[in-house]
């Protein structure tokens, strides 16, 4: 199979060039934000607004992690969601979570309208579907109608005469994030806030009272520090892996006549997620499909042509994107210590609405302000029964990973594009491109010591453990790893 088409996400348009300048002195200030995505953005905006003086550091541009690729739905019709944490955590906390969603919904709603942001915000019908077994969308109904949700049913999609059992709500959201996060960062630089681009935080250490961050080149001193980096690299290594995995999915984005005005997502497997954006000139419909756990299934190829498959159109873009599922389907939004370090990720493929409310919980926190969810999300809070039904699950898949990437590391595995070998006693990779030349890297993730697995789609070098991704020349494209791989002589 040959792709041939953009194979990057239709938001990544947005994203050029820098808008803001690299680094190139030492700084103090109150709080230092690492990650210039949906989170840290938000953040940003809350900690200006309160008159703390606050830099933002991004390693590449602005919104160009996993902001960048995913669908942009803001609901709080999130598929079974309140159905799973119940069952972890009784009704009290999926209806406390149901609430936390609500007011990210307004919380986005009213930025947008007071900051007059130009983001393709629209307001759509909400489904939630399945294909077969309806018992856990009745389920999830029933609770959302429990908490005074008014729900329709349907038995089809809009755009689809296929049947399915349904239900939708009439006040969600879909917009364009990566104009919504641009936005809002020229707004926080207008009040004062540093921003940087091509900024990467290489090391953290607290010292008397302040955390020094150090770049390749300077120091920020700040006392308080938010891990905004999706996947944190900076915590202890065993912090993560145990609590949470990484799911994929793969989205085409092809040009469609109808501006159809609902968004929908599946509950049975595989995930199904549709959504529409117009952007003037042209309709497009992005469909989603093909998830699974990203220690699971490796061939990127097959992968794609899957989705291609159950969609057999010809997409103008295609890409994929993975979020961290956490044990419990609680984010992780608070503190990781006393000294001032925080931390807002884990949002199980919800992170327009969590990311935007991270943003509002992490300033409470730092300003001593109450709020009422900072227990729910609390990072350290007691897994309880999620840990003991999902602990396994995620230490069995992260040991098969890890197993795969060490059968994996044989040229039998790929076409002749790709060759192992050992120089100086290190595992190391080579990658011939088309005019024969050879990129060498070292084969082994920075993060966790998994060997990695070549894409031989989107000819990256990437880690099924955790997530990690790496250009063939060995650059780190996407974290956990906050290091390179390139081979050097
Ligand atoms: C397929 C898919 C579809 C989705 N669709 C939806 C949806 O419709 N609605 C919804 O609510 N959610 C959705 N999500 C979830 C949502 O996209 C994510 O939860 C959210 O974007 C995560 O944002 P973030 O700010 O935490 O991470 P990111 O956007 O990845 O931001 C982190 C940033 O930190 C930077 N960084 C990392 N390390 C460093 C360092 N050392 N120094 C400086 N910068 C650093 C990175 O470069 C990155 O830009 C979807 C997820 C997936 C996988």
């Amino acid at each position: 199979m040959v792709i041939k088409m953009k194979k990057k996400s239709i938001w990544s348009e947005e994203i050029k060039c820098s808008i803001f300048p690299k680094l190139n002195s030492d700084i103090d200030v109150d709080v230092l934000i690492i990650g210039g995505g949906i989170t840290g953005i938000n953040t940003l905006y809350h900690l200006v607004n309160n008159g703390l003086s606050v830099c933002l550091v991004e390693k590449n541009l602005l919104g160009s992690g996993v902001t960048c690729r995913t669908t942009g739905k803001l609901t709080y019709l999130q598929g079974d969601i309140y159905s799973k944490i119940k069952e972890n955590y009784g009704l009290e906390k999926a209806k406390l979570y149901f609430d936390s969603q609500i007011e990210a919904v307004k919380l986005a709603t009213s930025i947008i309208k007071n900051e007059q942001i130009d983001c393709n915000f629209e307001k759509v019908d909400s489904y939630v579907f399945v294909n077969s077994d309806n018992s856990i969308l009745r389920k999830e109904q029933r609770l959302l109608e429990g908490f005074g949700i008014k729900t329709q049913i349907s038995n089809k999609l809009p755009c689809e005469e296929k049947k399915v059992n349904g239900f939708y709500i009439t006040d969600s959201y879909v917009y364009h994030p990566i104009k919504y996060i641009k936005s809002l960062a020229n707004i926080c630089k207008s009040r004062g806030a540093s921003i940087y681009e091509n900024t990467k935080i290489i090391s953290i250490k607290h010292n008397d009272n302040k955390y020094f961050c150090k770049t390749k080149t300077n120091i920020i001193k700040a006392k308080h520090v938010i891990l905004a980096v999706h996947y944190p690299y900076f915590l202890k290594p065993l912090w993560m892996p145990f609590k949470c995995y990484l799911e994929k999915s793969y989205i085409e984005a092809f040009r469609t006549d109808t501006d159809y005005k609902f968004s929908a997502i599946s509950i049975d497997k595989p995930t199904i997620s549709i959504r529409y954006y117009n952007n003037n000139d042209d309709t497009y419909e992005l469909f989603l499909g093909e998830s699974h756990n990203l220690a699971v299934k490796n061939n990127e190829e097959q992968n794609f042509q899957n989705l291609l498959n159950e969609k057999s159109t010809k997409p103008s873009y295609l890409w994929s994107n993975k979020d961290i599922m956490t044990i419990d389907s609680l984010p992780f939004i608070g503190k990781i210590d006393d000294n001032g370090l925080l931390i807002g990720t884990g949002y199980n493929t919800w992170g327009m609405t969590n990311g935007i409310l991270a943003g509002k919980i992490i300033c409470d926190i730092i300003l001593k302000k109450e709020n009422k969810y900072i227990d729910l999300f609390n990072p350290y809070r007691n897994f309880g029964l999620s840990i003991l039904k999902n602990g396994p699950l995620i230490l069995g898949s992260n040991s098969l990973a890890l197993i795969k990437t060490k059968v994996k590391k044989n040229k039998s595995w790929y076409s002749d594009c790709v060759k192992f070998e050992r120089r100086d006693g290190k595992d190391i990779a080579i990658y011939i491109d088309e005019n024969k030349k050879e990129h060498i890297v070292y084969n082994i993730c920075p993060h966790m010591k998994c060997n990695l697995i070549f894409n031989e789609v989107e000819k990256t070098w990437d880690c099924p453990c955790h997530g990690s991704r790496f250009d063939v020349d060995g650059k780190c494209i996407e974290g956990p790893s906050n290091y390179d791989i390139s081979y050097k002589k």
